[in-house]
């Protein structure tokens, strides 16, 4: 993209790509790597030679973090500033997409914490009973995606809590994030296979120089995306194929919505999957969107992360 490109199209959306480090076993078994990052030139190369075919393919991203970068240069390079945007009364999301493995998780909650439900079925990972509650769970319907009236969405029965300090939100983001682990034992999924959703919503009070009081509001989204390689392969294989199906949908649908959000062109299909009504409100308008692609710098991972380099590439 030319940074003619950047300043008109990529005010409201930026995407980053970070490329994980080795892991152990990677590294006893010298696995080649075939990914380089050039995070000066903001550049993600893919290289690699197999049999007598040569892949290099060269991506251009608003940021890019390699494999020694720490969370805190995410923070303080890419989060932070959309942090800001949020106490100036902006909603802003930021996503986690990738190929499961690559550090959405990692990346999202911080790395000393350890680490969903599915597809499009909606869980309420802060309500207080032992068993999730499922949007489409006939006998209890506890929790369901309503229409607000003014163009956005509720999710009905949602818990809520509201707090004063960052360390009350590091422990709900704690509670749910064990949830998450709990539900998948439960109901024997894995994380792979599901979104979830992490708001933070911040009321500002502000006085005037009039002394009159106003209150500001803005929304932090942090959502760590089903493991983009659902997207293709599992589709295809038995008993998988619906849920396959609804996360090839919000996978899909997202990255349309993002695309025509970018491009400013037309239609936004927001209405086209779970994922992208609930976060209608801040997706679009006046809001500011972050993608954060993870990706494996392995040759084994290499089809997969050309196929997130060039979703994540499709999307700015
Ligand atoms: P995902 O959520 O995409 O499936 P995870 O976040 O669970 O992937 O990461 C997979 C493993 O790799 C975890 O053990 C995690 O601690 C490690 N990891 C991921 N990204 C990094 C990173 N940037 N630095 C160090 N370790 C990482
Ligand atoms: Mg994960």
């Amino acid at each position: 993209s030319s940074s003619k490109h950047d300043k008109e199209k990529g005010v409201n959306v930026q995407v980053i790509v970070r490329c994980r480090p080795l892991n152990e076993d990677e590294l006893r078994v010298h696995t080649p790597v075939v990914i380089s990052c050039n995070e000066g030139r903001r550049e993600v190369s893919a290289l690699q030679n197999i049999a007598n075919k040569q892949i290099d393919r060269t991506f251009l991203f608003d940021k890019v973090f390699g494999p020694a970068s720490k969370q805190k240069d995410l923070y303080d390079l890419a989060v932070s500033p959309i942090v800001y945007e949020v106490l100036e009364g902006y909603n802003c999301t930021i996503f986690a997409y990738g190929q499961t493995g690559t550090g959405k998780t990692y990346t999202m909650e911080g790395g000393a914490r350890k680490k969903s439900c599915t597809n499009e079925e909606i869980t309420d990972l802060l309500a207080p009973e032992e068993t999730p509650k499922f949007i489409d769970d006939k006998s209890k319907k506890p929790v369901a995606l309503m229409e607000d009236g003014k163009g956005g969405v509720l999710v009905r029965g949602l818990e809520e809590e509201i707090v004063c300090t960052a360390n009350e939100i590091y422990k709900i983001l704690d509670k749910g994030s064990a949830k998450r682990r709990t539900a998948e034992t439960l109901l024997n999924k894995q994380s792979s296979r599901s979104h979830s959703i992490f708001s933070i919503t911040i009321h500002i009070k502000e006085s005037t120089p009039e002394g009159e009081e106003m209150i500001k509001c803005g929304k932090l989204n942090l959502v760590d995306l089903a493991g983009s390689e659902n997207i293709s392969r599992s589709g295809a294989r038995e008993g998988r194929a619906r849920e396959a199906g609804e996360i090839n949908k919000s996978l899909l649908t997202l990255g349309r919505v993002i695309n025509t959000l970018v491009e400013r062109s037309g239609h936004i299909p927001y209405r086209d999957s779970k994922l992208t009504r609930l976060l209608r409100d801040s997706l679009g308008g006046k809001t500011k969107t972050c993608i954060i692609a993870t990706i494996s710098p392995c040759i084994q991972s290499l089809e997969e992360t050309l196929s997130t380099l060039d979703y994540a590439h499709r999307a700015k």
